[in-house]
C-alpha cells in the first residue's frame, strides 16, 4: 500500500505513469478485487457524487433542521442574475458546493468523501471541470482514483476527522483529493497534482471545527463553496508552475500537529469558535431545548 507522497511520486516517475494509474493498480491489489470491479464501483460513487452536486439545486428539499437549506438554490440564481463578482460559471460552482452539503444535511444521499462534512467539495468541483471541459463520465473516474489515493495518504499519515483535527482536516483534506484529481484531468505532472493538494492544505491550516449545535451545517455548507472554489485556485497556480516549497508529506504532517494542538473546544464539539456565538447557541437551544439545561 502506497503510504506517502513521495513514494506515490517516485513510483510514477519509474514507471512513467500518472497518479491514477499506479492508484488503479494499488487500489485493486489493496482491495483485492477485479479492475472491472473497481470501475463498477467508482462509477457508482461517480454518479451519486455528480447527482448530489446538482440535486437542491434543481429540486426542492426540506432541511429537517431547518438552518441551512435553499442557499445552494439562491446562489445559483444569483449566479444567473450575471450581477456576481465572480461571474456565473465560478459562482455556480460555489452553489454545487453547497448542494452536496445541503442534501447531507437533509439526510440525502452523498459520498461521504473524505467524510460527510466536506463531501461537497470533489462533487462540487469535479463535476464543475467535467463540464467546463467536456471529460466524460469514464475520464472523470481517473480523477477519483487520484482523489482516492491523495486522501488515503492524509487519512494514513494525519486525519480526515473534524473531530480529531479540525476543518483543516476535513474540507482541508475535499479540496486537496479535488485539486489533485483536477491537475492529473487538465494535463498536470503528478508532482504538481501533489503541490496543488499542498497550497489547498496551506489555505486553510489552523481551520477549526465549530458546527453550529453541533449539526455538520452551518458553517460547514460555507466552507464545502469555498473549498470548491479552493480547489480551482489551488490547481490553477500548481499548473502556472509555481511550486511549493514545503512538499506535500511534510504539509500534511504539519495539519496534525496544528490539529493536535487545537483545544477540545475547536473539534466538533460545538463548544468554541462560530458555535459558542450567542446566536448559534439560540439556534442550538431552539433546536435542542433539553441539551443546554
Ligand atoms: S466545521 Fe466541522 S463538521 Fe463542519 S465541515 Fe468542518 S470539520 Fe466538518
Amino acid at each position: 500500500m502506497i503510504s506517502t507522497g513521495k513514494e506515490l511520486l517516485k513510483l510514477c516517475k519509474e514507471q512513467n505513469k500518472k497518479i491514477s494509474e499506479i492508484a488503479f493498480e494499488d487500489q485493486t491489489k489493496e482491495m483485492k478485487i477485479s479492475k472491472q470491479k473497481l470501475l463498477e464501483m467508482l462509477k457508482e460513487t461517480y454518479s451519486v457524487m455528480k447527482a448530489s452536486a446538482s440535486d437542491v439545486i434543481t429540486n426542492d428539499k426540506i432541511n429537517p433542521y431547518k438552518i441551512t437549506g435553499g442557499n445552494a438554490k439562491k446562489i445559483l440564481r444569483y449566479a444567473q442574475s450575471g450581477k456576481s463578482i465572480l461571474g456565473k460559471s465560478i459562482v455556480t460552482a460555489i452553489a454545487r458546493g453547497f448542494s452536496t452539503s445541503e442534501v447531507n444535511a437533509g439526510m440525502g444521499k452523498i459520498v461521504a468523501a473524505p467524510t460527510a462534512g466536506g463531501a461537497g467539495i470533489i462533487p462540487g468541483s469535479l463535476s464543475w471541470v467535467q463540464e467546463r471541459y467536456g471529460f466524460s463520465d469514464e475520464k472523470m473516474l481517473e480523477g477519483l482514483l487520484v482523489s482516492g489515493i491523495i486522501g488515503r495518504i492524509i487519512a494514513t499519515n494525519s486525519t480526515i476527522a473534524g473531530a480529531e483535527g479540525g476543518c483543516q482536516a476535513e474540507c482541508g483534506a475535499a479540496t486537496a483529493m479535488s485539486a489533485a484529481a483536477i491537475v492529473e484531468l487538465c494535463g498536470g505532472t503528478p508532482k504538481q497534482s501533489l503541490t496543488a493538494a499542498s497550497f489547498t492544505i496551506l489555505m486553510v491550516l489552523g481551520l477549526v471545527c465549530d458546527p453550529v449545535a453541533g449539526l455538520v451545517e452551518f458553517p460547514c455548507a460555507l466552507r464545502n463553496g469555498s473549498g470548491t472554489i479552493n480547489a480551482l485556485v489551488a490547481s490553477d497556480i500548481a499548473l502556472s508552475g509555481v511550486e511549493s516549497i514545503v512538499p506535500f508529506d511534510e504539509v500534511v504532517e504539519a495539519m496534525y500537529e496544528v490539529g493536535n494542538a487545537l483545544p477540545e473546544t475547536l473539534r466538533e464539539t460545538a463548544l468554541g469558535g462560530c458555535a459558542a456565538c450567542p446566536s448559534a447557541k439560540k439556534i442550538e437551544c431552539k433546536i435542542f431545548p433539553n441539551r443546554l439545561k
